[in-house]
Order: structure tokens, then C-alpha cells, then sequence
């Protein structure tokens, strides 16, 4: 098609731009060193000028409307087409003030923030993080379309297009009720489990246990790298390249196991896009919601399944020797599945981790919306997590600044890692119609599902989630899978 060939040479370009982006971001954060990361930052900077030059320049914006009105496309350059049309759009409103004042606001909120959390001073972060909600109000009223309701919509469609706050609302009321029920019984019973306490490991020997775990999901090392940094990532730099950043804490193995497997099941997907994704530019649409379906497939679905303990119990054995001689797999499997409400998101349990999510979407929701003043964000904030949690919140950096997003107006992200547990859920009983899935998880076998995968699920995930997902699992999201899960795992 003449126009998509006209458009090519802009598209090779960003991706271009994007991939240097990307190796810079990687050794940034984790092999520069500290003296060289001021120079290391101008550079990457100067490519996201070269990049926003690009999508502002009239050059591009003319061939992606060309492209965009141009008829007989097929399924997936129209998707193609659509996206692109959506950024130039959205862009156009703006104007380079505009998002100047704005760029501004969040690179003074983040590092107000970063000295706030350290001193635990919510006070001196409020007029930044009160600005920078203001500037999101006001170009979220630029962007409201039609099918907006609220402005948290608008919000939300940045990072889930076609996700509603009704749709959400919907979702996350009884997921919330369930749980609610559910996190006191599932305590009770947990009371007398055989729990094996955990032994400090070394470093360099979780440092063993990394690959291990990726050959057990069939990552295939020979396309991807390994490395560490203070907030684990990974990141889908092209086709042959897709790479992961872990952490280790010597006194609790389980982090780097999690992570590895979390930053490992997104890269089973960056590594199992078609071909034809990367011909027609489609990679990296997916949305956020249906990357973190991935990942925490193979963190939890997997990861923490009764079927799988006996092989990861294994590797440890292989790994760390010690007290894992002697531990039964039913002493494992207890052990990586703790409920225990806590303070931070990161580490929580499958149970608690949805009303972590649900707590701050409850509270970006009314702050978008106008129903919450961020200076009132700490009692609410505190509130919540006593009366779903139980917790009490000792200060506002374990509290409402623990999370780099808001700081960041990263607001409308967060339900993502929520319905990708959704979502998981009703993908594993899809999948269980064509594979004996249990049976596959206690011989270790996890070939078969990324197969599975890469056939039934990543070869559409360019395209819309409602979509998609009906694609996948032939009905729309349906949270009950997931609340029968969480039953079935924890109460039987
Ligand atoms: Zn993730």
C-alpha cells in the first residue's frame, strides 16, 4: 500500500530512536556509573527531543493521516493506523508550552517527592503534587471526547483504551466484597501451617537460581540479557532482544524468585510476538493491562502453583542445598504462598495484592475526579488501608508516597496489574481446554503453554482488550474466574 510505505521510513526511525532509548535507559539502570549518569541522562534526553521532533514535525503528521484515511486496509494496519492517528491527535491539541510546563511539573513533583519519601515529609511534596494534579485535570479536559464521562476516563484511556471508571467500577466492587470475605477466613486457616522459616542465601548463589528459572519458562537466553537494579524492569528493545533486570536481598530469596519469573513472563511475550507485529510496526501496542496479564501468569499462576512446587523446590535444592534438603514440598508451596496484609504492594500475597490496587484506584479515581483534595490523600489513604487491610500506617513514606506513580501523574495506571490477575485467570481455564495444564506444571514442562500462548493469545494482542480478550477466551472479562481461583487456592 503506497501510503504505509510512505509512512515506513518515519516508523524505522522511531523504532530507531526508541531502541537506543531503551539500551541507554538498561545501562543507566544497571551497569553506568554514578559520576557517568548526569552525561549518560543528557543524551538520553537529547534522543526524546529527536523522537518528539519527529511525531511534531508536519512531515510525519501528514503521512500518518494519509496512511490513517486511506481505504482498504486490512485488520491490523487499521489498528495500526488508528493508534498512530490517536497519538497525532492527542499531540495536536497540545501546544509545545504546553507540554514544556508540563514536563516540567513532573520531573520538580518526582524529585520533590524522592527527598519527601526520604524524610517523611508529605508537606513539602503537597504543593507540587497539588500543581501537578491541577496541569493533569487541564489536559484531561483537552483530551475529553465525546465517550468520556469523566475525566478519570479520560485518564484511564491512556493506558487501557476503551476501559471505562463504570466498566472498572463493575469489576473491582465485587472483587472487592469477595476478598474482603475472604481475607479473614483464609487468615484463620493459615494460623497452624507448617511454615519454613527463610534463611539468608547468598548472592551469587540467587544469582544461580536466574537462569535456571528463566530455562524453566523457556525465555530463550541466546535474545535476551540478565542484569540488575534497584527497581527491577524489563523492556522489549526488538525482535531478538528482550531483556530483564532482577534485584537480590540476601536475607529472603523469594524476591528475585518472583521477579524472575514476573520480568521472565513478560518477555515470553515480547519474544513471542509473530513476525508480522515487528513488519507492521504492531509491537509494544499491547496495553499495560495485557503485558501485566503476562507476567504475573508466570509469577503467580504458575510460579506459585501447588503443580510447579515440586520443580521449583528442586532448583532451589540444586541452588541453595541447605535447609531446602529437608523441606517437604507441601513446606514449600506454603512458603510461597503466605497471605499477610502489609504495608507495600510490591511483595504482597495473589489475596491481598488487589486491594492494594483497588485502594489506589479508588483514590486517584476521586482525585481526577475532584471528590478527593490531594492535601486530605494521607487520611485517606490511611483509612483505607485499615478498614480493607487492617493495617495501620505508620508514616506517609510506607503510606501514600511509597509508590514512584503518582509523583509521576502516572494516574490511570494502576487497575492495569489488577486486570491483568483478571484477565490471567480467565486465560488459564481457556488454556486448560487444550492442554492438561497441571500435568504440564509437575513434569516441568512449560513448553507447551508458551506455545499455547504464542499461538491463542500474543498473536492478537495488538488488538483492542475487549477485543482481544474475546479473541482469547471467546467471552469478555469475567472477574468471577478470578474470585473462584482465589477460593479454590486458598479455602479448599
Ligand atoms: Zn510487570
Amino acid at each position: 500500500m503506497k501510503e504505509f510505505e510512505e509512512l515506513k521510513p518515519f516508523l524505522l526511525r522511531k523504532r530507531e530512536l526508541r531502541h537506543l532509548s531503551s539500551i541507554i535507559y538498561y545501562d543507566m539502570q544497571t551497569r553506568a556509573p554514578i559520576d557517568g549518569l548526569e552525561d549518560e541522562a543528557d543524551i538520553w534526553g537529547g534522543i526524546d527531543t529527536q523522537y518528539n521532533e519527529i511525531i511534531k514535525s508536519p512531515e510525519y503528521i501528514k503521512a500518518v493521516k494519509d496512511f490513517a484515511f486511506a481505504p482498504g486496509k486490512d485488520l491490523q494496519l487499521q489498528r495500526l493506523a488508528d493508534l498512530l492517528l490517536r497519538e497525532v491527535e492527542d499531540n495536536e491539541r497540545l501546544t509545545l508550552k504546553q507540554l514544556e510546563e508540563w514536563n516540567k511539573a513532573i520531573s520538580e513533583s518526582n524529585s520533590a517527592w524522592r527527598q519527601a519519601k526520604k524524610t517523611n515529609d508529605f508537606q513539602s511534596w503537597l504543593p507540587h503534587f497539588e500543581k501537578l494534579v491541577e496541569l493533569k485535570k487541564g489536559l484531561l479536559r483537552i483530551k475529553k471526547k465525546d465517550c468520556h464521562e469523566t475525566l478519570y476516563d479520560v485518564a484511564l484511556d491512556e493506558y487501557e483504551p476503551g476501559e471505562t471508571q463504570k466498566q472498572l467500577d463493575a469489576v473491582f466492587g465485587p472483587l472487592k466484597k469477595t476478598l474482603l470475605e475472604l481475607l479473614p477466613q483464609v487468615m484463620k486457616r493459615q494460623e497452624n501451617a507448617d511454615i519454613p522459616a527463610v534463611l539468608p542465601h547468598s548472592i551469587d548463589s540467587q544469582r544461580h537460581l536466574t537462569p535456571k528459572l528463566l530455562e524453566l519458562i523457556h525465555y530463550d537466553l541466546s535474545r535476551g540479557a540478565i542484569a540488575e537494579s534497584a527497581h527491577p524492569f524489563s523492556d522489549a528493545l526488538g525482535i531478538n532482544d528482550a531483556r530483564i533486570t532482577t534485584e537480590y536481598d540476601l536475607e529472603d530469596y523469594h524476591g528475585n524468585l518472583s521477579t524472575v519469573l514476573h520480568e521472565g513472563g513478560h518477555c515470553i511475550q515480547f519474544q513471542n510476538w509473530p513476525k508480522s507485529h515487528y513488519d507492521l510496526f504492531l509491537e509494544n501496542y499491547a496495553t499495560a493491562a495485557l503485558c501485566e496479564t503476562h507476567s504475573r501468569f508466570y509469577e503467580n499462576l504458575l510460579g506459585k502453583s501447588r503443580e510447579l512446587a515440586p520443580r521449583l523446590l528442586s532448583l532451589c535444592r540444586e541452588t541453595f542445598g541447605e535447609e531446602f534438603l529437608t523441606m517437604t514440598e507441601e513446606q514449600f508451596y506454603r512458603g510461597e504462598n503466605v497471605v499477610k496484609p502489609s504495608l507495600i504492594r510490591c511483595d504482597a500475597d495473589e489475596l491481598t495484592y488487589s486491594l492494594h490496587i483497588i485502594i489506589r484506584y479508588e483514590l486517584e479515581r476521586d482525585l481526577l475526579n475532584g471528590d478527593l483534595e490531594p492535601k486530605d490523600l494521607p487520611k485517606k489513604w490511611n483509612e483505607k488501608y485499615k478498614e480493607y487491610l487492617g493495617v495501620d500506617v505508620p508514616s506517609d513514606s510506607l503510606g501514600c508516597m511509597q509508590d514512584t506513580h503518582w509523583s509521576e501523574a502516572l494516574f490511570g495506571y494502576f487497575p492495569s496489574y489488577a486486570l491483568g490477575n483478571l484477565y490471567g485467570a480467565q486465560i488459564m481455564k481457556a488454556m486448560e481446554k487444550d492442554l492438561d495444564i497441571k500435568g504440564l506444571l509437575a513434569k516441568g514442562d512449560l513448553l507447551p503453554i508458551r506455545k499455547w500462548f504464542a499461538e491463542n493469545d500474543f498473536a492478537y494482542d495488538y488488538l483492542k482488550p475487549e477485543d482481544w480478550i474475546i479473541k482469547v477466551t471467546g467471552e469478555k472479562l469475567n472477574p468471577q474466574y478470578f474470585i473462584d481461583y482465589l477460593k479454590d487456592k486458598f479455602l479448599a
